[in-house]
């Protein structure tokens, strides 16, 4: 047998998907203006971003960048440890660790490096990570790349990640979850898997890049929502790309935490610092978000408008209370029919399509904002409702 050339079996893969409906293609988006944005010359009302509370368009955000770009220049020219952890960093973890009710927190450049370099600071080889199966991608990657046990019980059963864990009673365990699911919308059994974890001994992870800024007291999260503070879920990550409207993310916790992830965490050491003056456009960010509570209470009139008149339509919702209000459609092409037609009539939202989501389960995500406008809403549920029934009904069958 001659040897296989990757990038002609990339290409196979490549047309592969194409053929079951499942090639993903980039948009270009030229501009953006509050739910507004104009791509290939149109202008679109955009139900995909997960910018709940409009904060990347904020005024006070917006010069909170330009005043520390103007002062500090733009990159922060190494990593943390070398010399790139600056004073607006520093303040940015003070303010998320009082904000979440932790004692330390720790900035990562992404969301995505933040769970990769805990959960390889914290797992070893012979470790076993109880996961939830509707676990954000980069949770499974961060099991699976240190080299842990990786178990999935179905979504939100805690009586399967119990048996999980006694499977397996000798090993050091991370049982890891979403707070809010980036698909789904729900919220994790987070207050059982919390009793679970202390009965077990062992650690809990919560993920909660679509609570913070959204539910809890001062937007503080799903866990600060369900009461849990550091004792019951130890390890606390969340984003600074979602309702807070810049980039990055941050894990928060014990002091002893922290400590080891400065060390250990290696998509933390060798990555360079997120530039000064986007910390201090989170800091803002966090400001606005704690304090102004009108944008989360006008972002739950929204989600319960959509969600009455998607009911009145017959439309197929999830079980869902966020912000995240997912339409179920069935297989790729309906999801995919379904997003065509509402572009078609100005609006643009996502179809989700396998391996996102399991397969028969893709969707429509309608993500909702602050931003948006009750007659913004009512023009989608009017789209939905105009749908040709095959992409309506399709969830149903
Ligand atoms: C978006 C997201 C991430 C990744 O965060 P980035 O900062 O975009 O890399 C991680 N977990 C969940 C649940 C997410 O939705």
């Amino acid at each position: 047998m001659p040897r296989t050339d990757l990038l002609e079996r990339l290409a196979v893969q490549t047309s592969e998907r194409e053929h079951a409906n499942l090639r993903r293609r980039l948009r270009t988006v030229e501009h953006v203006e509050g739910p507004w944005l104009e791509s290939g010359g149109r202008r679109l009302l955009g139900f995909c971003s997960n910018d709940y509370l409009g904060l990347s368009q904020h005024p006070q955000v917006i010069a909170a960048l330009r005043r520390a770009t103007a002062d500090e220049g733009v990159g922060s020219g190494s990593a943390h440890l070398i010399c790139g952890h600056r004073r607006e960093h520093a303040q940015l973890e003070e303010m998320l660790a009082e904000w979440t009710g932790r004692e330390r927190a720790l900035l990562f450049s992404t969301g995505y490096m933040a769970n990769l370099g805990t959960m390889q600071a914290l797992l070893a080889r012979g470790d076993v990570c109880v996961q939830d199966k509707l676990n954000h991608a980069c949770l499974l990657d961060g099991a699976q790349l240190a080299g842990a046990e990786l178990k999935r019980y179905p979504h939100g059963d805690v009586e399967a990640a119990a048996r999980q864990l006694q499977g397996r009673p000798q090993a050091a365990a991370l049982l890891a979850t979403d707070g809010v699911f980036s698909m789904d919308g729900d919220v994790a059994p987070l207050a059982e898997l919390a009793a679970l974890c202390i009965r077990e001994r062992a650690t809990l992870m919560v993920d909660d890049a679509h609570g913070l800024g959204v539910l809890g007291a001062e937007g503080a999260g799903s866990v600060q929502a369900a009461g849990l503070g550091q004792r019951e879920v130890p390890v606390l990550m969340a984003t600074l790309g979602k309702a807070l409207g810049c980039s990055g993310a941050f894990v928060a916790g014990s002091a002893a935490l922290i400590d080891g992830l400065v060390q250990f965490a290696r998509p933390y050491v060798y990555t360079t610092a997120m530039p000064p003056a986007l910390a201090a456009a989170a800091c803002a960010a966090v400001e606005i978000a704690r304090g102004e509570h009108g944008r989360r209470e006008k972002l739950q009139a929204l989600i319960a408008r959509f969600r009455a008149g998607a009911a009145q339509l017959g439309l197929p919702l999830m079980a869902s209370h966020s912000a995240i209000q997912p339409l179920r459609m069935g297989d790729a092409q309906a999801a995919l029919d379904a997003a065509r037609a509402l572009e078609q009539r100005g609006l643009l939202v996502t179809a989700i399509r396998p391996p996102t989501v399991p397969p028969g389960q893709a969707r429509l995500r309608v993500t909702l904002s602050a931003m948006h406008e009750d007659e913004h809403v009512d023009q989608l549920l009017e789209a939905l409702g105009a749908l040709p029934p095959r992409a309506a009904m399709a969830g149903l069958v």
